[in-house]
């Protein structure tokens, strides 16, 4: 069922005045000049203000409306200012019109769906979309009256149809009129930005990432005791800038190896691995760093002038001096006399093995992030096979159609 141009054009298509800073909406027919002469008449006047207001509302959608309604019911001064439409988004273009198109489009899937349910509808059946569209502008119009300047004036608000800008800590303008006001409401709602255009597609991003995440991991296998903090922070950030997109590899990898049917159970599978992994991978860090660490003492606290009968002893304490604080309660509990003057000296020692145990394990992201990348650049010129089978309709059922 496609869409077709209504067989009559809509009436009254003049257009909204250029003066009017409702001229967007279009056409100007009957229903928008309703909606406009509810929510942003043209002959409204604005009140004189008089005296402070205890509440100014900027901006009369749906939370400027619920605001300044609520607070004039509770007895109190309040003003509200709109520029455009009262309403706001979710009258003009959000929840309202978005839900007569969704009630089209139900109405459209029933009878495309008819037939299943043993109700035969004639070949040709089509989506007037101007009469949706119509239907859309009627309805709108027809509760504008909800949120007309006139009903929030009649409730006890005084509208005033301008742009405001704070003129004072206590001020607000609107026009060549002030407004003064002990509490002030910004519900000016929000403008969508057209996102940067870019030439970053998935897969750059993806390789950009895995590089990014191998420099940072690289850079990891040097951490040394003498590693000022500053350069360790640009390292890890230099990492954790390349891990999100660089893991994103998998999931392309997964993507492209199942047929779409599966994809749902592939991607918890993958999911379910993930975790999996993440535990496994724990335990392995784990290992990894305890040999490492006890490979790496007894170099360290040579270099850190411990001597050799001492380090041999100290070599079968290598569990208790990875905490942090390398065991320095241990260190003085089991070493006695002369000896505890070398503590300082086997503390730098066990740190600087720590330091480079931990190092070693960066080789483990290098490992997953050379995989990652060989993936990325073995799969970039296929497209995710969902996206191209659903675009070729092999994925149409019943159910999905
Ligand atoms: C397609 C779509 C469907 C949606 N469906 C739903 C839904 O079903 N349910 C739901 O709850 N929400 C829905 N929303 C969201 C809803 O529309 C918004 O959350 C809501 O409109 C936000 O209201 P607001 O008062 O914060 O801002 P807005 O509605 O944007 O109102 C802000 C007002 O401030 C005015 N203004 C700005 N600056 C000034 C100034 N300097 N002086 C005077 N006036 C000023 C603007 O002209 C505007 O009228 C939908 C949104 C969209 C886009």
């Amino acid at each position: 069922m496609t869409p077709s141009t209504p067989a009559q054009a809509p009436p009254a298509a003049a257009a909204a005045p250029h003066d009017h800073p409702t001229g967007a909406l279009t056409p100007w027919d009957e229903y928008n000049q309703l909606l406009v002469a509810n929510v942003h008449p043209a002959d409204w006047i604005n009140p004189k203000p008089t005296g402070r207001y205890n509440l100014v509302v900027i901006g009369a959608g749906t939370a400027g409306l619920v605001t300044a309604i609520g607070a004039a019911g509770l007895g109190a001064k309040v003003a509200l200012i709109e520029r455009h439409l009262l309403g706001g988004d979710c009258l003009t273009v959000g929840c309202v019109p978005s839900k007569c198109l969704i009630r089209s489009s139900r109405a459209a899937a029933a009878v495309r769906e008819a037939e299943r349910f043993g109700v035969s509808v004639p070949a040709g059946v089509q989506v007037d979309f101007g009469a949706v569209m119509e239907r859309m502008r009627k309805l709108r119009a027809g509760i504008s009256d909800r949120d007309s300047a006139r009903r929030f004036r009649d409730a006890g608000v005084d509208v005033f149809i301008g742009a405001a800008a704070f003129s004072g800590p206590d001020t607000i303008t609107v026009g060549d009129q002030t407004l003064r006001f002990r509490r002030a409401v910004i519900a000016t709602g929000a403008r969508a930005v057209a996102l940067a255009k870019s030439n970053l597609t998935p897969d750059k991003i993806m390789t950009a990432g895995a590089v990014v995440m191998l420099i940072g991991g690289f850079l990891m296998t040097h951490i040394t005791a003498d590693v000022p903090d500053w350069e360790l922070w640009t390292w890890m950030l230099i990492l954790g800038l390349g891990i999100g997109p660089a893991m994103a590899g998998f999931t392309v990898v997964v993507q492209n190896s199942v047929s779409p049917n599966q994809l749902g159970v592939a991607t918890s599978t993958l999911t379910f691995l993930r975790q999996i992994g993440a535990s496994v991978g724990l335990a392995a860090a784990g290992t990894i760093f305890s040999s490492s660490f006890a490979n790496r003492l007894p170099t360290t606290l040579a270099e850190a002038g411990v001597p050799q009968p001492l380090i041999s002893q100290l070599v079968k304490l290598s569990g208790a001096l990875q905490n942090v604080g390398n065991g320095r309660a241990l260190l003085e509990h089991i070493l006695t006399g002369p000896q505890q003057a070398l503590i300082p000296k086997v503390i730098a020692g066990a740190n600087n093995a720590l330091a480079l145990a931990i190092a070693d394990l960066f080789w483990i992201t290098i490992v997953s992030g050379v995989l990652g990348l060989a993936c990325t650049l073995l799969l970039r010129d296929r497209p995710l096979r969902s996206a191209t089978e659903l675009r070729s309709g092999s994925l149409a059922s019943p159910e999905l159609a």
